[in-house]
């Protein structure tokens, strides 16, 4: 007897999501459709692809072929029910957070969350009386506590940015379960390569499009997957509100993510290499990478993570006037706000994630002004390390 088996995640980054749909004039590829609307000549059945009652489409804010296909290679590789998708990473946490907070509600969070995350934490929600409780994104113990209180959602992040700190997703789903919250993960960081929160626990995952999934820094935009009921619940949300996907950018996606696999494959075996080196160089202060044993998270990161990913942080000795020297020399890495993409990316979050804060927040925040995020791409591992060599000797 054969048994089925569930494809491997290299065959869903192919073929995931592109089976499903009547494709045009017997393309191979998922075609770009850019019309607005869709016709019908048959009154009923337009109503009944209005009613969700037969698969269609009639208007590319609420659904569109192109955009579908990238929702459905997601949702594959995520082991969802369903997914949703939006022009961008935070129109995904707005429209989450939008949908299914009110007035009264209260969220509990963590403080190294992304910097738009956080300051839709700290600004937007607090006015519109949702009680926001941010805790030490490595204080178990805290979270635990805020949890049992009572809130409606806890949302968390893991690999943090850019402190690349790991939390304990399967503990504290179980928790916030038991008090009735709904679990949100964004999972920008790990990808769905390396780590499938809804496996752990998690209700919603999501994740900034514009990273890894694209991997080539080329499109916007942004997903969920879940529960049939809970994706369906933000999709009506995020159809009225208008914060849809463009069928170009959802192309863009299908096309970079038939490599997901390959470039996340290799994205971790760069940054163990990158962190490993880094930790051995007297230049070197800390490295933050959850593969490495030193690592605060690694137990944690082993036990949920399939890889450790492609993100690590480091501070150099010498502060910003080090950085100041180092990065500008570095010949294969883009100084730049992004990450995820096939070419190494490095930047200080002085001028990036945290450009907004005083020197005084960051370093509460544990952020050192000598710190640099580096986000490693495909390169060959040996032209990297040797890059950093000549760029670290400046100092
Ligand atoms: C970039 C990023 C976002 C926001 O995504 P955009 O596509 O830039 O709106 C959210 N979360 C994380 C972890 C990110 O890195």
């Amino acid at each position: 007897m054969t048994e089925s088996k569930n494809p491997g995640k290299s065959t869903l980054s192919i073929w995931g999501g592109e089976q499903e749909h009547p494709l045009y004039e017997r393309s191979t590829q998922v075609p770009v459709v850019h019309s607005v609307s869709f016709t019908y000549d048959d009154i009923d059945t337009w109503q009944d692809v209005a009613l969700e009652k037969q698969p269609g489409h009639i208007y590319s804010r609420n659904t569109n072929p192109t955009v579908r296909a990238f929702e459905d290679k997601v949702k594959e590789l995520e082991g969802a029910e369903a997914a949703t998708s939006f022009a961008s990473g935070m129109a995904a946490i707005s429209n989450v957070l939008g949908t299914f907070l009110k007035p009264g509600d209260r969220i509990v969070s963590i403080k190294d969350s992304y910097g738009g995350t956080n300051k839709i934490f700290n600004d937007f929600l607090p006015p519109l009386n949702i009680d926001v409780e941010l805790c030490n994104t490595t204080d178990v113990d805290q979270m635990e506590t805020e949890v049992r209180k009572g809130c409606t959602m806890l949302y968390l992040e893991t690999p943090t940015n850019p402190t690349i700190k790991i939390v304990d997703i399967k503990r504290l789903s179980a928790i916030a379960h038991e008090v009735g919250a709904l679990v949100v993960v964004d999972n920008t960081f790990a990808t769905p390569i390396n780590q499938n929160p809804l496996s752990l626990g998690a209700d919603i995952v999501l994740h900034s499009a514009s990273k890894y999934l694209g991997g080539h820094a080329d499109a916007l935009g942004g997903v969920i997957c879940g529960s049939q009921k809970l994706v369906k619940q933000v999709y009506h949300y995020r159809e009225i509100n208008g914060a849809t996907l463009s069928p170009m950018d959802a192309y863009s996606f299908i096309r970079g993510m038939k490599t997901l696999k390959l470039r996340i494959d290799r994205q971790n075996e760069n940054a163990m290499a990158v962190a490993r080196w880094l930790e051995a160089h007297p230049s070197v202060e800390q490295v933050n990478y959850p593969g490495l044993e030193s690592h605060p998270g690694h137990n944690i990161a082993k036990q949920q993570m399939s890889g450790f990913g492609g993100m690590l942080s480091f501070s150099v000795k010498g502060g910003l006037d080090a950085i100041k020297i180092f990065l500008p020399k570095l010949k294969f890495a883009h100084r730049a706000a992004n990450l995820g993409c096939v070419e190494t990316v490095v930047g200080p979050p002085v001028t990036t994630s945290h450009v907004e804060c005083s020197a005084e927040e960051r370093a509460a925040a544990g952020i050192p002004e000598g710190m640099v995020r580096y986000s490693a791409g495909i390169e060959d591992i040996e032209d990297l390390i040797a890059d950093l060599d000549q760029a670290l000797a400046h100092l």
